[in-house]
């Protein structure tokens, strides 16, 4: 049994990178960048106005003062008129400032005294001037490589017309179940027969990442079968993943069939609860995990074994979101020689562990905002004491 620290590392130094490839706008959302964006531009790329107002000289714009109005300029016009003394211009919000204004006066501050006089009805603070190039200059690097694109970097890439975007490469994930117990989700499961729930749960899991993924089905437990399927899986994906037959049992053949196959096995049980019997073997660069197979230690260790290691071969430079946050309420656990993972809810800041039976706690996890993860030798945390929160 390995410190389940020294076996991430293990699974982490072998992350290869997934190469790259350039994708359009519309299949990029949640990518990973593979390189720097720069722009193309200055951002805005000319002095515009904040606000719909008057464009004017500061030292006009006086309260109780009147200007004469010269032109009117919508957003993407150029204007004609300079502005001199004594003189503005009506501007629309994003409208380029005509020369020699310094200042925008909000429409709401003003009055029209005639057809062509404007009265500032307020004194005036605020000149409403969004300036070139002060959000962005061109030339300058806008997104980092490694980043993961959300929303809000779009905005960014679809500004510096970023159009074609250089993305690390999915890894390709293959899930295969295994147990003669299993039948599919579609079935009613009859005498000693369960669902099959981990193949589902683990594609969600990964696509979500995201990587692509595909499901080979249940292998029976019998080395040949095993075999037969984890080479399948060797032939279309980067990384099989499978559940079950990882234990002790006497119809546990997964480490056994990986062997069979010319895999190499890293390490094969982690002092961890749930995931302790965590096999992990690579095959040339491609890689094999073995997870359990109760459903809640397949949905654990995936996401801190099996996601770090799909991140770090895009290049990702995302970290676990990790928070030490109070207690809710005593904890506490009977063994403490490994280290546990228990679902919990935040709750105005406090930490308040969920209802959970174990392992095979199917349910445990659907309301689960993090997992609360207490370390080899603790044994308690009370009400009021920091707990480590790794959310989802
Ligand atoms: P194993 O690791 O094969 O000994 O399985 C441990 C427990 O997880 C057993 O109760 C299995 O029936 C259950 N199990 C194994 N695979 C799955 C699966 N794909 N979906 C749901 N439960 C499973
Ligand atoms: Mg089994």
């Amino acid at each position: 049994m390995i410190p389940f620290e020294e076996a991430l590392e293990i699974v982490l130094n072998n992350a290869i990178p997934s190469g790259e490839e350039i994708v359009g706008m519309e299949s990029a959302a949640s990518r990973v960048l593979s390189r720097d964006v720069f722009s193309d531009i200055d951002m805005p790329p000319f002095d515009k106005s904040a606000v719909d107002g008057f464009a004017c000289r500061m030292q006009d714009a006086a309260a109780g003062m009147g200007l004469r109005l010269v032109e009117t300029i919508p957003a993407g016009t150029i204007p004609e008129k300079p502005v001199h003394e004594g003189e503005c211009s009506k501007i629309m919000t994003g409208g380029m400032l005509p020369n020699g204004a310094d200042t925008v006066i909000m429409v709401e501050d003003t009055e029209m005294s005639s057809a062509d006089q404007v009265k500032f009805t307020k004194e005036i603070t605020t000149r409403n001037i969004c300036y070139r190039a002060e959000n962005i200059k061109k030339g300058q690097k806008v997104l980092e490589k490694g980043t993961r694109l959300e929303p809000a970097h779009f905005a960014v890439l679809a500004s510096v017309g970023n159009t074609g975007i250089w993305v690390a490469r999915q890894p390709h994930i293959g899930v295969i179940s295994t147990g003669n117990e299993l039948v599919e989700p579609e079935h009613f499961p009859s005498g000693s027969q369960i669902r099959n729930s981990n193949a589902c749960q683990l594609v969600a899991q990964a696509r979500q990442i995201p990587s692509l993924c595909s499901y080979f089905g249940i292998a029976d437990d019998s080395p040949e079968e095993l075999k037969d399927k984890i080479s399948m899986g060797l032939y279309e994906a980067d990384i099989v993943i499978l559940t079950g037959g990882v234990s002790m049992g006497d119809f546990d053949y997964v480490p056994g069939a990986m062997e069979s196959l010319g895999a190499k096995i890293l390490f094969k049980s982690l002092a961890i609860q749930p995931g302790r019997p965590t096999v992990f073997a690579c095959y040339n660069d491609q890689f094999i995990f073995g997870l359990p197979g109760n459903p809640v230690s397949s949905f654990v260790l995936f996401e801190l074994m099996v996601k770090p290691f799909v991140l770090k071969m895009m290049g990702s430079n995302e970290q676990p979101r990790m928070l030490k946050l109070p207690m809710g309420v005593d904890f506490s656990r009977r063994k403490n020689y490994r280290k546990s993972v228990i679902p919990v809810t935040v709750d105005e800041g406090a930490v308040y562990p969920l209802e959970y039976h174990g392992s095979a706690h199917i349910n445990a996890y659907t309301k689960a905002g993090g997992m609360m993860i207490m370390d080899i030798g603790q044994t308690e945390i009370k009400k009021g004491e920091p707990a480590n929160v790794r959310f989802l």
